[in-house]
């Protein structure tokens, strides 16, 4: 890619978040993330190019310091800031705008900076082993927490039978966020027993919210409609999937042919999810692995074993996330700690590394951090900070990729997991946060427990 030689024409648009707008270029597999900021919101408006830079370099290095030591080096790819000609940010955001999904037009891309950044393009296969030309697909997945916390910090028992997700969506359904509930649960995913995670994917599928999408070929071919009304065609899915799990000659009709094939593709996820090279399993505290919102069965969740394989990308998530060990809850008194620290000493934001930079010796900090408050203000930092991605925005990104066909009958994939949006969290969102966690479990009690 010549950055001196940039093209609108070569690039579209391909998907965003709530805090960065992603293009794909039409011919490599690379794509392109620029920031996105509120139009409400003047301060960022204004960023210069070298705060903009700065902040994407921060992205980068706290990928690859402190989230690739603890995931994975397979799994994370951490990117590159590049300076782009403000000329073709410019005609690049004109060309993106119709194709935005308007739920989301509420923030603007920053077309003032200049800066971006450039990624893999995560959707598409860079080694292409594939005998048939068929294009790979990829399943997008956005896990949230798979743990209920055991923090002492917890005021609210409920926070230790039901999990944040499942409380969430209640909040979301009261506010008009989304229409429907949806059933998936995160313990369910992560619980390491086929039968769960296979449900889990299967309510993920009926249910997409913005926690599952689908490409294929790069092409997102199964999302979460703009309009929250629309139930998704799952029909449509299946017969963009039939040819990947079903013989061409099948003779299967519609609606038989449409279960077959997503059960088929269900396996193949919860194969890619598990799979591991290393036989030792991390196993999962009885206390951790049951939400009392998940719909399933009490049997299935009772006798069964609940263990992961160790180093699957499972594993690796929730063992990061479970870093936590404090919630939000415990973490607020720290940032307040922090907080009171800084305005008597204002000079030390820098030397505490609040806003990074993220190098290895943050991780250091991070890991050599005392166990127990002593009261300090090292132990805040250190606990307090963002080590872990708390209510969690990893996302699992991976492709199938069909490869030798050796029964017909039987599809074989090769598949590589990736995870992605591993930006760390801003320090200040953490009293946010804890004023957010308080209504959703409030909300939750309110509207689900009348008795309580
Ligand atoms: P969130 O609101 O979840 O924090 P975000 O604003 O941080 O999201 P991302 O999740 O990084 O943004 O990117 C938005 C979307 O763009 C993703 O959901 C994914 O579909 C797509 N995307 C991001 N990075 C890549 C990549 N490297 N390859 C392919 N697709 C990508
Ligand atoms: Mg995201
Ligand atoms: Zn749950
Ligand atoms: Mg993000």
């Amino acid at each position: 890619m010549e950055l001196d030689k940039m093209d609108e024409n070569d690039w579209k648009y391909h998907g965003e978040g709530n805090k960065s707008l992603v293009v794909s270029n039409v011919q490599h597999a690379r794509v392109l993330r620029l920031l996105k900021y509120s139009t409400e919101d003047a301060e960022n408006s204004h960023k210069t190019t070298e705060q903009a830079f700065r902040h994407i370099q921060n992205i980068v290095d706290y990928s690859q310091n402190v989230m690739k030591p603890l995931l994975g080096e397979k799994f994370v790819h951490n990117g590159e800031a590049v300076k782009l000609p403000l000329d073709f940010v410019r005609q690049l955001s004109l060309k993106v705008q119709q194709e935005r999904p308007e739920s989301r037009c509420d923030k603007v891309m920053d077309t003032f900076s200049g800066c971006a950044l450039c990624l893999p393009n995560l959707t598409q296969l860079s080694c292409c082993c594939s005998r048939e030309h068929r294009p790979p697909l990829c399943i997008e997945i956005k896990p949230k927490c798979g743990f209920l916390p055991s923090s002492r910090h917890v005021t609210k028992e409920i926070k230790h039978k039901v999990c944040r997700f499942c409380m969430h969506q209640h909040f979301k359904l009261a506010h008009g966020k989304w229409k429907r509930l949806s059933r998936y649960c995160p313990l369910d995913l992560f619980s390491g027993n086929k039968q769960r995670m296979s449900l889990a994917i299967k309510h993920l599928i009926e249910e997409p919210q913005n926690n599952f999408k689908i490409f294929k070929g790069g092409e997102c071919i199964y999302s979460c409609k703009d309009d929250a009304d629309v139930l998704q065609d799952v029909d449509e899915l299946a017969q963009h999937l039939r040819p990947y799990f079903l013989p061409s000659g099948s003779l299967m009709n519609g609606h038989q042919s449409s279960k077959v094939v997503l059960n088929e593709l269900i396996q193949v996820i919860v194969s890619a999810l598990l799979s591991s090279w290393d036989p030792r399993k991390t196993h999962l505290s009885e206390g951790r692995v049951r939400c009392e919102a998940s719909l399933l069965h009490r049997d299935l969740l009772r006798n069964t074993n609940h263990c992961l394989p160790k180093d699957c990308v499972l594993d690796k998530i929730l063992g990061t996330q479970m870093l936590d060990s404090l919630d939000i809850e415990g973490l607020n008194p720290l940032f307040k700690r922090v907080e009171q620290h800084l305005q008597d000493f204002p000079k030390e934001r820098s030397s505490l590394q609040i806003d990074g930079p993220y190098s290895q010796s943050f991780l250091e900090k991070i890991q050599n951090c005392p166990t127990e408050d002593d009261g300090s203000i090292e132990y805040a930092v250190g606990k307090g900070y963002r080590p872990v991605p708390r209510l969690t925005s990893l996302y699992t990104a991976y492709r199938l990729d069909q490869s030798l066909e050796i029964q017909p009958s039987k599809p074989h994939f090769t598949y590589s997991v990736s995870i992605l949006d591993l930006d760390p969290k801003p320090y200040e969102s953490i009293p946010h946060q804890s004023r957010l966690d308080s209504k959703i479990v409030n909300h939750y009690l309110r509207s689900t427990l009348p008795n309580n």
